[in-house]
């Protein structure tokens, strides 16, 4: 089947927090280049799903003017609480006590879909083409071996798979340099992944389900800027997993749980424990005589430092959660996806201008704050399943607590 084909210096696959900081980053460092980004959304930001709690760490380095942008992030971190909860009760726990890791001093509530369009404004404003609603479906080589580009969707294909009236070839989209930001397992990443063995001597890769409501709630029960956490019922000490609620703006509270997919009970229903969380008197309270307004459901890569693979192959970069740079103790992937972004950019002007291998990536990462993060929070994931975390032990011995 004869396509059409169009170059580019760059192309991105994924319109999330990684890809679009990887567009600004390339268009500031050499407006001259040619970069396309790919969203398989009708829009940016339609399938994003993370009621966030962001640090603007990664941003400040990025946009260090986002205050005087317009920008959607309005909402300071003003109150913390870590309640944990017994069938009936719960108690709170001093947020002071936690690790520096879960604590949100500095922090913003945000819609990270809002970021994600607002990050595309100004990717656009900088001549990055935003192509929404074109998803990359297939991964293109050269004779060499190295990746050449994808292939979008072919778009008018009726459900057993004939071409409709409307059929229209997907369109090869090449580029010197291919990044793919596709977010948690995406599809392309993990054919990269086994094609090129970027996770040889790497731990298993681990996965969590994160489940988001937003809710309008009764203005008497509203705090603009609290965080609240919980451990602990409904779910037993054997699984990974817990609650957020964030209160944004607008009477708004974003509520969602995470699991993590490692969990022993073949009978647990992650979707079913979280219905059975928002029933406990202490979270009942504040959403009762509120309005769900949407929801959702998205995996999470839980893996952190030790699963995290190369992130470099010929023709190719991985960035963000396609690789696996969430920092699971904070449950923040947003920051570190941008980061990832803006070095795997730098990776690419010096591979373009100077003629550098994109194996430069390696060392780039390694000498940024986000490798220390990572490698700061390698253990607190682990430990949970030793038993040796803070949490359980308060969890197991909770009865003398509550
Ligand atoms: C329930 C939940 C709560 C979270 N809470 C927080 C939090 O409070 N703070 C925080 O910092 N982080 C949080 N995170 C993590 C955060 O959302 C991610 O780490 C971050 O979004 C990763 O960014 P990314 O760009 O790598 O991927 P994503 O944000 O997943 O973006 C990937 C984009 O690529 C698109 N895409 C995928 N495949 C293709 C394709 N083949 N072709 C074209 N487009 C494609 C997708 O549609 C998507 O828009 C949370 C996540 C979940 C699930």
């Amino acid at each position: 089947m004869s396509r059409e084909s169009m170059e580019y210096d760059v192309v991105i696959i994924g319109g999330g927090p990684s890809g679009l900081s990887t567009a600004i980053k390339l268009k500031q460092l050499d407006p001259n280049l040619n970069v396309c980004l790919l969203e398989k959304a009708s829009e940016i930001g339609a399938h994003i799903l993370s009621g966030n709690v962001f640090e603007t760490r990664a941003l400040d380095e990025l946009l260090p003017n986002w205050r005087e942008l317009n920008s959607p992030i309005k909402t300071k971190v003003t109150k913390e609480k870590f309640l944990f909860l017994g069938k009936t009760k719960s108690l709170s726990w001093p947020t002071w006590l936690l690790p520096a890791v879960q604590q949100n001093h500095e922090n913003y509530i945000i819609s990270l879909a809002n970021l994600c369009r607002w990050l595309a404004e100004q990717a656009e404003n900088l001549g990055v083409e935003i192509f929404p609603g074109f998803p990359a479906s297939e991964i293109l080589y050269n004779e060499d071996g190295s990746v050449k580009g994808v292939v979008t969707q072919d778009m008018g294909i009726d459900k057993d798979g004939n071409k409709k009236d409307s059929f229209e070839p997907g369109i090869e989209l090449l580029g010197k340099v291919t990044v793919f930001a596709e977010g948690c397992r995406g599809h392309l990443g993990k054919q990269l992944i086994e094609k090129f063995e970027l996770n040889k001597g790497k731990d298993p890769q681990q996965y969590g389900i994160g489940f988001k409501e937003i809710w309008e709630i009764e203005d008497k029960n509203h705090e603009e800027g609290l965080v609240m956490h919980t451990a602990g019922w409904p779910l037993d000490n054997n699984t990974y997993g817990g609650s957020f609620m964030y209160h944004a703006e607008n009477k708004q509270v974003f509520l969602g749980y995470v699991i993590g997919l490692d969990y022993k009970n073949p009978h647990l229903s992650p979707y079913d424990e979280f219905q059975r969380f928002k029933t406990h008197p202490a979270i009942k309270k504040i959403i009762e005589g509120g309005k769900r307004i949407s929801y959702g459901a998205r995996a999470l890569i839980e893996g952190g430092f030790q699963s995290l693979p190369k992130m470099f192959m010929p023709g190719a970069l991985l960035v963000g959660c396609d690789a696996g740079t969430l920092n699971m103790p904070k449950i923040k992937g947003s920051h570190t996806a941008m980061k990832s972004g803006m070095i795997a950019a730098e990776t690419i002007n010096e591979h373009l201008k100077e003629n550098k291998e994109l194996s430069i990536y390696e060392n780039k990462f390694k000498n940024s704050w986000l490798h220390k993060e990572l490698y700061e929070a390698r253990n607190v994931k682990p430990s949970f399943s030793w038993g040796a975390n803070f949490r359980n032990y308060f969890y197991r011995n909770r009865s003398n607590f509550i």
